[in-house]
């Protein structure tokens, strides 16, 4: 089923210090390299807390064949008096491929608005970054029937003026926020209404052959036990995964969906 590469991408949140990153790392890159896991066909992604980044980048040393790795955030500028923001410049001389944006906690906790987030997409390709999009709806609209339109509407509002010769790198991740940390996953259907949803979306905007470009990945609650049903479906390119991502043999297995 897979014309695009499938990606697996493990959001580390504010956990792991530098010492514990590398340890982590590296149990990682052994159990899939004793799996022979090939990146070329799944593709291995990790987002590790800024503090990290450097050391990771040691470890990784830029092969293209390895675990690829990026920021949890960035800033809309490049530069200046932006007191504890990072730049994406930064991060993209620490050789990440890779940035989140807008993960729900940056949405509630730190009120990032879609106005904001559309200005963090355009700062992520003005560095080189594939910016790896949240979006995805809370409970209360979701109980509402709202969640299609709810998510849509945040996937025009980051994108808008985004050229599609940039848009066909995108990788947009939809996480439900009821299902993220909370054990309650989304049905691999639900998963499947969403990113058809989101793929039709970019086709009316950016054409078929954007549109057929795009990743688009499933986030909330992901375990190497549920993988593979919502892997399986036709428009879901790949997991984001929390709290999973922090066990090495949890993550690996989910990696090795088809095994
Ligand atoms: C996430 O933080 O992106 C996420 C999906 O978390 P979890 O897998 O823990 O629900």
């Amino acid at each position: 089923k897979f014309d695009r590469t499938p990606l697996i991408a493990g959001n580390w949140k504010m956990n792991m210090d530098h010492v514990q990153a590398i340890t982590l790392l590296q149990k990682l890159e052994w159990t899939l390299s004793d799996a022979r896991h090939d990146f070329s066909r799944v593709e291995v992604a990790v987002f590790p807390p800024f503090t990290d980044l450097r050391g990771v980048q040691t470890l990784v040393q830029g092969d293209d064949l390895k675990v690829a790795y990026g920021g949890q955030d960035l800033s809309q500028h490049d530069s200046g008096a932006y007191t504890g923001d990072i730049s994406g410049q930064f991060l993209a001389r620490l050789g990440c491929r890779y940035v989140l944006v807008g993960h729900s906690e940056r949405r509630t906790i730190h009120g990032e608005t879609d106005e904001v987030l559309n200005a963090k997409v355009q700062a992520a390709y003005r560095h080189g970054l594939v910016p790896v999009l949240c979006v995805g709806e809370g409970l209360e609209v979701r109980q509402a029937g709202n969640h299609v339109q709810h998510t849509l509407a945040q996937v025009r509002a980051d994108l808008e003026g985004l050229p599609a010769d940039q848009v066909d790198r995108l990788v947009i991740a939809y996480e439900p926020v009821w299902a993220i940390g909370t054990g309650e996953v989304a049905g691999p259907a639900d998963a499947q209404e969403m990113c058809a949803a989101i793929r039709a979306e970019i086709a009316a905007l950016y054409g078929d052959g954007v549109a057929a470009g795009v990743r688009l990945l499933y986030g909330g609650s992901v375990k190497a036990a549920n993988a593979a049903a919502i892997l399986n479906e036709r428009d879901v390119d790949g997991v984001l995964v929390g709290g999973a991502s922090l066990d090495v043999a949890e993550f690996a297995n989910i990696v090795r969906f088809e095994h």
